[in-house]
């Protein structure tokens, strides 16, 4: 296992984000009495050992979803939750085939076997459900499941500190790009549903690029499912993933920034839409 070393920020009096040397990151929270840490990035590196300096709290895992740059060397620890609409998704991706192939392409690396990579989870996952709260002590997450990106995509509401953490499920330019993702219409119905949290949270969080968008993101994206129902979205074509998509949004030059201005793109499947 490479040792790279991971940066981190204090966010607020329990969350701290933590950015490995990709520039993913994942998010730690702490209480009084136990910590979570909200995936734990390509795990190139000890990511436990550079939690247990941040806090002295027993740290279990929530896997946000089964995505490799968000559960790289989640191995490293004894207890990860997961919802298990995830299990057909991260049994692809922690196949030997796609381990080794990710590993060559996206993070650069020259590895012949998938024991040098970082360990990823194996054991038995504690389930992860929608509206489920972990109490860690003078502060509390609860999860809201927000299917799309993945069948099992979760976000994470710190409820005492009104901060969402919206991970993967809803971004600058979301994605919807493979057989395990929802159509478009099935994401909008799970926009909606996150949308009922709207009034708890102040900041939203992600894992990517910027980590941080305005709270207008949600309805921007909600906005882009429209058009794209309603077949009036810009349709680039463009290909990511080893996936032919089309973009809601034309995007600036070079950028990845909308042409208004505006927040908030959807990557999706021609054949997936209603
Ligand atoms: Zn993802």
């Amino acid at each position: 296992m490479r040792n790279d070393s991971y940066t981190h920020e204090k966010l607020s009096p329990h969350l701290w984000r933590i950015i490995d040397s990709t520039g993913v990151c994942c998010y730690l929270v702490a209480g009084t009495e136990k910590a979570c840490l909200l995936d734990t990035t390509n795990g190139l590196g000890n990511i436990k050992e550079y939690v247990q300096c941040l806090t002295d709290r027993p740290v279990f895992v929530v896997l946000t979803h089964a995505h490799l740059d968000h559960m790289g060397s989640s191995g490293l620890f004894d207890e990860v939750y997961l919802n298990l609409e995830d299990l057909p998704v991260y049994r692809f991706k922690t196949s030997k085939g796609h381990r080794l192939l990710d590993a060559e392409r996206r993070l650069k690396l020259q590895v012949s076997d998938i024991s040098e990579l970082p360990p990823i989870y194996d054991g038995a996952f504690q389930p992860l459900f929608d509206g489920q709260c972990f109490e860690l002590g003078g502060i509390t997450i609860q999860m809201i499941s927000v299917k799309g990106h993945t069948p099992g995509m979760m976000c994470a509401l710190l409820k005492e500190e009104a901060i969402a953490i919206f991970g993967d499920a809803c971004g600058v330019a979301v994605m919807l790009m493979d057989e395990f993702s929802s159509n478009v219409s099935e994401y909008r119905e799970s926009l909606l549903h996150l949308k009922e949290y709207e009034t708890q949270y102040d900041v939203v969080y992600r894992n990517h690029g910027t980590f941080t968008s305005p709270k207008e993101l949600l309805d921007n994206v909600i906005e882009c499912c429209d058009l794209v129902l309603a077949g009036k979205d810009d349709r680039v074509p463009i290909q990511a993933h080893g996936h032919d998509l089309f973009l809601c949004h034309k995007l600036k030059p070079g950028t990845y920034e909308r042409m208004d201005g505006k927040e908030g793109n959807l990557l999706y499947l021609a054949e997936k839409v209603k």
